[in-house]
């Protein structure tokens, strides 16, 4: 039988056995400030250093507590000052001073008789009277994890992945697929994390029960590995015991016609897988739409740049424009200016929220001025320019 050492809260604090209170009130302190949660975010050693050094001032600075503690060896709320001093008088180790108090030969049945009875000589593991001490000193081990214990079943965890899509495929809908990595369940053990059925607990040899020392006192509390059952499972060599394995796999998707940049899709049961039975998680998808040289998305629109003549943007003219559908003509009205946006009517994209329903596509007029080779459109020019001599300036002059 395996057998857990009982705690030594003066160590712990680092203050002598004959401290005073003030002594042990400035050593928690201290230590506190040391393991504060506060000041070690995340560090899980700080928080047991924090956990203990608590609990040791908990019983230290109690001056009640501290004299079971000195006259014991342990401390549970279950016990009477009053009494450990009778019991630790009754065995020759008075005058506290942390001596630790021999029990052996001890008959426990004795201890919930109150004091002034003499103890038996009868004591021993598996004597009736272990049953009450179990409950007794339960209190000091409810803190105790139980990690080999069987668990139920476990829902798993939720996926999000970003999932860029073709700029066509997310304008005419379709399939897309998308590498994810995500735990499934085990195809050794099917999830349930262990293999072969429950055996025996390699802690407490399947008797369900170790040995505590309290001082040189030994008694019985439920194993904290198989929380007293005395089985444990073997754990599954394939995933560890966790009930699922780890695994990059791709995933197919369909993509709704329209669907817009930032759009999020949810794949059911496409998440982690549970373990013991439990349901998977979903996979969540960010979809990123892609870009196109000539086309730009804006929701359900479309924009584009066409570059028009000069003579096409004065006369007016109409000229034919990229859609998302093929050529289309846009009709110049007569004196367009560069930068000028045209619209035409539901050539955007279909819309995927309302059916039927499509977006514009908005066409930003670019004028190109001509580069002038030869004379004879030099003179043409001149001319144009003195038929038509009004300062485009003038405006913003006026503004001044
Ligand atoms: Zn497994
Ligand atoms: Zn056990």
């Amino acid at each position: 039988m395996a057998t857990t050492q009982n705690k030594d809260y003066y160590a712990t604090l680092g203050v002598k056995k004959t401290a005073t209170s003030d002594e042990i009130r400035k050593a928690f302190r201290k230590a506190a400030r040391r393991y504060h949660p506060d000041v070690n975010p995340g560090d899980k050693r700080a928080e047991e250093k924090f956990k203990e050094i608590s609990e040791a001032n908990d019983i230290l600075s109690d001056e009640k507590k501290r004299k079971v503690y000195d006259q014991l060896g342990f401390y549970s709320d279950q016990i009477d000052p009053a009494q450990a001093e009778a019991y630790a008088r009754q065995q020759g180790g008075a005058g506290g001073g942390g001596t630790p108090v021999d029990f052996g030969g001890f008959d426990f049945s004795g201890f919930q008789s109150g004091p002034g009875q003499h103890p038996g000589p009868q004591a021993g593991a598996g004597s009736q009277s272990w049953g009450s001490f179990k409950d007794i000193f339960s209190g000091i081990f409810s803190g105790a994890q139980h990690p080999q214990q069987p668990r139920g079943p476990q829902p798993g965890t939720d996926l999000e992945y970003q999932a860029t899509v073709d700029f066509w495929t997310a304008i005419h809908g379709g399939l897309a697929r998308l590498q994810v990595n995500r735990q499934e369940t085990c195809p050794s053990c099917h999830g349930q994390a262990h293999t072969g059925g429950p055996a025996q607990c390699p802690e407490c040899n399947g008797t369900g029960q170790v040995t505590q020392m309290g001082g040189r006192m030994k008694f019985n509390i439920p194993c904290p590995m198989c929380n007293g059952t005395g089985r444990t499972a073997n754990a599954c060599t394939t995933c560890h015991g966790e009930g699922v394995v780890n695994r990059t796999e791709t995933v197919e998707f369909r993509i709704k016609a329209g669907t817009r940049d930032g759009q999020r899709i949810r794949l059911q049961g496409k998440g982690n897988a549970g373990v013991n039975g439990g349901a998977a998680g979903d996979l969540f998808l960010i979809v990123r739409t892609g870009t196109h040289p000539v086309f730009t998305r804006v929701g359900d629109d479309i924009h584009v740049t066409v570059p028009v003549t000069v003579p096409e943007a004065s006369l007016g003219a109409k000229v034919d424009v990229p859609t998302i559908d093929g050529r289309a003509q846009l009709k110049i009205p007569p004196g367009t200016q560069s930068g000028q946006k045209l619209r035409l009517r539901e050539r955007g994209v279909e819309s995927a929220q309302r059916p039927g329903q499509r977006g514009d596509q908005i066409v930003t007029v670019e004028v190109i001025v001509p580069h002038l080779s030869d004379e004879r459109s030099r003179e043409i020019m001149r001319e144009l320019g003195k038929l038509n001599n009004q300062d485009p300036r003038v405006a913003l002059f006026d503004k001044l």
